[in-house]
């Protein structure tokens, strides 16, 4: 089955990931920009990361057939610090017309800090000046109800930013309906130990339904598995779901938000109807 993986950090993982996520039916990445796992020292740090998600990366997926697609911004992790914001936001504006770049995007909360709000509200308006798409990461744990709310009050302060442009990504139980009853698009992200697992992501769909949700590996540098969304997509075939559904959730879906920005071009095969076997 085709899919889209709409979050997957494909600068740490090897090219034996891009082999096994060909292998399963990815036929795009979208790859946001995030932390590195340390924190930078300098925003001449930050360019040479922007020219690896725009110059290279999507010519070493191009090798297992697959489209690469990237956003571009100061993570939240490292968005506390708001000389380095400043000094990295001037210099995302020349990347944003880069075929690759869908929009400003992974921004957000991290520990929901004054200077954190700061930031994203910088991100925003840079995404509203320039008309980009959004992605958006939420934090976890205790902190993800409260951030949640506090991104989706911002968004909603700011009437330039329609809903349906934007998606909150790493929703869980608690936080799905608010993000959806606001209009915006949510995502799913997998993880193997911690977070969302492909039975709770199945348990999310039964109960909210298919309609502007998104499931992604969120694969990086840590624990984390690459070919997550066709191991939900097995979850969902066992409990009997149609292939209609997981493939709206897979791969419609993510085609749908991301064709917004003016720049996704996939043309989706329609499955064809299995033929009769002939025998001779
Ligand atoms: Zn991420």
């Amino acid at each position: 089955m085709e899919y889209i993986d709409m979050h997957a950090h494909m600068v740490s993982r090897t090219t034996d990931d891009y082999y096994q996520m060909a292998l399963t039916g990815c036929v795009a990445v979208s790859e946001p920009a995030f932390w590195a796992g340390w924190d930078r020292t300098s925003a001449d740090g930050f360019e040479d990361y922007f020219r690896q998600l725009t110059e290279f990366e999507p010519n070493r997926a191009r090798q297992y057939g697959i489209r690469h697609y990237t956003w571009i911004c100061l993570n939240p992790k490292e968005a506390d610090n708001r000389e380095m914001a400043r000094a990295v936001l001037a210099r995302i504006p020349k990347f944003l017309a880069h075929p690759n770049v869908l929009g400003i995007g992974e921004i957000g909360l991290n520990r929901n800090t004054r200077n954190e709000l700061e930031t994203f509200k910088d991100h925003v308006d840079l995404a509203a000046e320039h008309e980009q798409l959004i992605l958006i990461h939420t934090p976890h744990l205790e902190d993800k109800y409260k951030g949640t709310r506090l991104t989706v009050e911002t968004l909603q302060s700011r009437e330039q930013i329609a809903p349906h442009r934007v998606l909150i990504d790493h929703a869980e139980e608690h936080t799905v309906k608010m993000i959806l009853d606001a209009g915006f698009w949510t995502g799913i992200t997998l993880y193997p130990n911690t977070k969302v697992s492909a039975q709770r992501a199945a348990d999310i769909i039964e109960m909210h339904g298919a309609e502007r949700i998104c499931v992604a590996s969120a694969c990086d540098w840590g624990p984390s598995v690459p070919v997550a969304v066709p191991q939900f997509a097995l979850e969902m075939r066992r409990r009997g779901h149609s292939e209609a559904l997981i493939r709206r959730v897979v791969l419609e879906n993510p085609a749908q938000f991301l064709r917004q920005s003016g720049k996704f071009e996939l043309a989706l095969k329609q499955p064809k109807p299995l033929e009769a076997a002939t025998v001779n």
